[in-house]
Formats: C-alpha cells, sequence, structure tokens
C-alpha cells in the first residue's frame, strides 16, 4: 500500500523511457559487500565504468544490478549519479558493513537506515593561532541547505535523508528470516572517517542518534534524493568499538543473505504479486 501509490494496480510493471522494466540497485562498497549477492543474481552480465562494476542480472525474474562502488563517499556518490543515469531505478540499497555508535547494537545486528546523515561535514569555530583545535565545538554543516557560501545560518543544521518507507516496509517485513542478530531501525552516519575514539563516537551518538558509521550511505542518499529515488541504507554491524565487538568480516555475507530477501519482498511488492 505503500509504494502501490504510483504503480498500476494490474502487475504491470514500472518502465524506464526506453520500455525496460525498471531495475532495483543494491549497492557494496568492497568485495566482501557486493560479490555474495552478485553470485545470487541470475543471467549476469557485468559491465565497468570506471572503478564500478555493475553485475546486471535478475531476482525472481525482476532486473537488479548490484554494484560493487569502491570505498568512500565520493565512490558511492558517482555510482549512484552514474546508475541512475545510465539504468533508471526503481529504487537503490546501499549496504555492507559498519561500525557501533550504540553500545546495544552488537556484531551482526543489522541497522537499516530510517535516517541517513554525513558525519564528515562539519564548520569549526574560529580559533586564532595558538587556540588549538576543538572538535566538539564543530557545527554540522547541510551541503543542500544553500548555494552560497560563508555564514548563511540555516547550512549550520545536521541533514537527516529519510530512509523510503517502501523500502522500509519491506526490510521489516522480512527481519525474522535474519537469524545472526537483530535488526533494527535506526540512524547511519557516514564520512571517509573511521572513528575510533571512543569519546568521539559517543559524541556523535549522543549529538546526532547515530547507531552506526561507515563510508558510503549519506553520499548515496543525498544522490539519491536529489534525482528522486526511493533509498535505504542496510548496514551490518562488523564492529563496535563501544562494546569491545571484534571486527568480523563474515558480515558481509550475512548482511548481503538479509539483502537478498529484502529485495526479493520488495519485488514482489511492488510486481503485485504481494496482495492477498
Ligand atoms: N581497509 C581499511 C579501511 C576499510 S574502509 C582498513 O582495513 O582499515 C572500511 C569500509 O567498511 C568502508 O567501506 C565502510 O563503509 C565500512 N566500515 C565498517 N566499519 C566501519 C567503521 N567502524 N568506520 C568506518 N567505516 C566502516
Amino acid at each position: 500500500m505503500l509504494m502501490l501509490a504510483g504503480c498500476n494496480t494490474t502487475s504491470k510493471f514500472e518502465t524506464t523511457a526506453e520500455g525496460a522494466v525498471k531495475p532495483i540497485i543494491v549497492q557494496g562498497a568492497m568485495p566482501i559487500e557486493a560479490e555474495n549477492l552478485a553470485k545470487k543474481l541470475d543471467k549476469v552480465k557485468v559491465e565497468k565504468s570506471g572503478n564500478f562494476v555493475f553485475y546486471k542480472g535478475t531476482l525472481n525474474k525482476y532486473p537488479v544490478i548490484v554494484t560493487k562502488t569502491g570505498k568512500g563517499m565520493e565512490n558511492a556518490s558517482a555510482a549512484t549519479a552514474l546508475a541512475i543515469e545510465k539504468y533508471d531505478p526503481i529504487a537503490i540499497i546501499n549496504q555492507g558493513t559498519a561500525g557501533g555508535h550504540d553500545p546495544n547494537l552488537h556484531v551482526f545486528d543489522i541497522v537499516l537506515g530510517k535516517k541517513v546523515t554525513n558525519i564528515g561535514s562539519f564548520k569549526t569555530e574560529m580559533k586564532d593561532e595558538n587556540e588549538g583545535i576543538d572538535p566538539t565545538q564543530w557545527k554540522p554543516m547541510d551541503l543542500m541547505a544553500s548555494e552560497g557560501s560563508g555564514a548563511d545560518a540555516d547550512a549550520e543544521k545536521i541533514r537527516y535523508y529519510e530512509g523510503d518507507a517502501g523500502l522500509l516496509a519491506a526490510a521489516n517485513a522480512v527481519k525474522d528470516k535474519y537469524t545472526k542478530g537483530k535488526v533494527v531501525e535506526g540512524t547511519i552516519g557516514s564520512a571517509d572517517v573511521w572513528n575510533n575514539e571512543i569519546d568521539r563516537i559517543k559524541w556523535f551518538h549522543d549529538n546526532f542518534g547515530t547507531s552506526v558509521e561507515e563510508m558510503e550511505s549519506a553520499g548515496a542518499a543525498q544522490i539519491a534524493k536529489a534525482y528522486g529515488v526511493p533509498f535505504l541504507g542496510i548496514r551490518v554491524l562488523s564492529n563496535n568499538k563501544t562494546n569491545g565487538g571484534a571486527y568480523n568480516p563474515n558480515t558481509a555475507a550475512a548482511n548481503q543473505d538479509y539483502v537478498y530477501e529484502v529485495a526479493k519482498k520488495y519485488i514482489s511488492t511492488i510486481t503485485g504479486k504481494d496482495k492477498k
């Protein structure tokens, strides 16, 4: 009911300008975050562009394109813009590993990005030579608030990109299929930074409500929003400094298995096969 608003009530698929069915894009940054899912698609054709690899295949006969974007905000953002221009997707899921900011979340738990935010975009205080640096005084800088430069008060706010309701509904509907940890809604913070300072992690958690951090979702979300494409970040904790959770790379495959279930559910919803 959430997604069907824009669709036909018959099982006619939403199509691109060229008449092709609009694909779902699922992004992963590292090989361990993309290849497991790419292998599960049928009829895969590989397309490369720059550093990006697009695994174009089908899932239950519906077009799905798994993208290996490479790490970091720039790669994720560029891969998103390119995918939107090239493939006109119906939705984008950015998924992979993350580090916990919430001590109640453990390695293998999954966070659905009800909100995604850039935790690398800040304006510092004014300080003269020898006055030092003071990151806890930094103000968030909303890159989308204005086109100007300088002291725009509107820009000194944290910007949250909302997860798409239809994608969130699909993800929540298959929560029980994931048995390696819990699946919760939360806030994903992204930056080209790996934070290992527990007080800094706590500062993000307390001030901006971050559940986890990683390096891609906010870049992808920002571009998806600019184009009006439904977006959701889905992140598994591969580590959590706040409670001693040691890095476990096997979480990447576990998350892809869950995202596979989410994609199937979303497909059955948008193709009208999910109705009673
Ligand atoms: N290979 C380097 C850095 C990996 S970058 C190293 O070994 O140190 C980390 C990748 O995993 C990014 O794509 C990011 O999205 C994700 N990630 C997992 N845990 C993270 C954390 N605690 N902080 C930032 N990124 C994390």
